[in-house]
């Protein structure tokens, strides 16, 4: 039986604050021991990922924007597949919408509203490196967007953010959260993307089993689409409180830390947690 892992990067693989893996260190060597391949799904650019990719050395696809694209290295696999486009090395399979109709879409509902946002196309990369933490080249990277744009509502409040939200629904979007920001996406999520990719890893190797890691709410249709749902814990030490399912497991450890925990159990022990 192969394992494949999905991964949330923001807060799950990667800590909410200071960006790093090193506390997932140990697992990681483990799955490239094994040979287990690891899935980066995140709302992260197709840019920024690269960027783990070559940290990790990484090569297996991956979903960027919260499942706008999925990225598959150009013969991965010996099945034939169809493709939207060819970029650089790698077949896209395209779910998402383009990112411009999105960012017009949302400052044109904001304005309606008259409720005031700020959103990453309106932001400077140095304004952008100053909200997230990001440093200025990281930040250029994530300023570099396809299929998903992100924004904080100002002086937000439960009922700015209800009516923000009802109002991107019914221009015929969808929306997210993520751990910093809101999205505005199209007609895709984790979870699509999730299922569109592990069918085509069903398809080449058969017996698989997916297990998926995240932190937040934008990963709840990622952890619906995996055969191991894991929530890793969040600063404070708390699970996200917005995610109720019981069939998740909720594994101890903050971000990096209950990542490792969940991922080398489950591929040393084979074991479900
Ligand atoms: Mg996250």
């Amino acid at each position: 039986m192969g394992y494949i892992i999905f991964t949330d990067l923001d807060g799950t693989l990667i800590d909410h604050d200071t960006y790093s893996y090193e506390a997932a260190r140990p697992a990681l060597n483990l799955l490239k021991q094994k040979d287990v391949p690891l899935i980066f799904c995140t709302s992260k650019t197709r840019a920024e990922i690269e960027v783990y990719v070559e940290e990790l050395d990484c090569r297996h696809p991956f979903i960027s924007e919260n499942g706008g694209g999925i990225f598959i290295p150009k013969g991965y696999f010996d099945i034939d597949l169809k493709f939207d486009h060819r970029i650089g090395d790698y077949n896209v399979i395209e779910l998402g919408t383009n990112y411009s109709n999105l960012k017009d879409a949302l400052v044109e509902i904001s304005k309606s509203a008259g409720i005031e946002i700020i959103n990453f196309a309106n932001m400077t990369t140095e304004e952008v490196s100053e909200d997230t933490g990001l440093d200025i080249h990281s930040a250029g990277l994530a300023k570099l967007r396809e299929y998903d744009e992100v924004f904080r509502i100002i002086d937000e409040t439960e009922e700015k953010a209800s009516l923000m939200m009802e109002l991107i629904r019914s221009a015929g979007y969808n929306h997210t959260r993520g751990g910093r920001y809101w999205h505005i996406i199209g007609n895709n999520d984790k979870g699509k993307a999730v299922r569109m990719l592990s069918d085509i890893y069903r398809k080449q190797f058969t017996d698989i089993t997916t297990v998926g890691l995240g932190d937040s709410l934008n990963d709840l249709p990622m952890l619906g689409s995996v055969d191991i749902p894991v929530l890793v814990q969040k600063p404070g030490s708390l699970h996200d409180p917005s995610i109720t399912d019981p069939k998740i497991k909720r594994v101890k450890g903050i971000g990096p830390i209950g990542w490792n925990n969940a991922v080398s159990e489950i591929i040393e022990k084979g074991s479900e947690i």
